[in-house]
């Protein structure tokens, strides 16, 4: 589990220079940008907070995120 403590100092960083970039936990292994849209997958406990990877998964719903997430390439 990731801890409660590093969520709550988490943001989007495509967002946090102007806006709040808030990440909801989805499905327990997925950070939702409540700004962006951009979905951040944590991979073996580690949020991966590459733009590039929120990118990824910015079209997709949040009831069709895999889990697990598929491995970081
Ligand atoms: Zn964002």
């Amino acid at each position: 589990m990731v801890s409660q403590d590093l969520l709550d100092i988490l943001r989007c960083p495509a967002c946090v220079r102007e806006k709040d970039g808030m990440l909801d936990l989805v499905k327990g292994t997925w950070l939702v940008c409540r700004d962006c849209g951009r979905k951040y997958p944590i991979s073996d406990d580690i949020p991966v907070m590459l733009i590039d990877e929120g990118d990824k998964w910015v079209t997709v719903a949040v009831d069709d995120l895999p889990v697990p997430p598929p491995p970081i390439a």
